[in-house]
């Protein structure tokens, strides 16, 4: 089980064991899903992602 999910069509990181139904994370496409190596939020930054405001603080 993978911590963090990457949405690449809205550069948005989602924290998966505290997510809401306002992240939407099902909407989200397989080809815009992205997994981290490793699992961190300072990995998903380091690619430009933006914290989604709703499961991450
Ligand atoms: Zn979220």
């Amino acid at each position: 089980m993978s911590g963090f999910l990457g949405d690449k069509s809205k550069m948005t990181v989602h924290h998966l064991a505290n997510r809401k139904s306002e992240c939407n994370i099902y909407h989200i496409e397989m080809k815009d899903r992205e997994y981290f190596t490793p699992d961190t939020l300072d990995c998903a930054k380091s690619k430009d992602y933006e914290f989604c405001k709703f499961c991450i603080d």
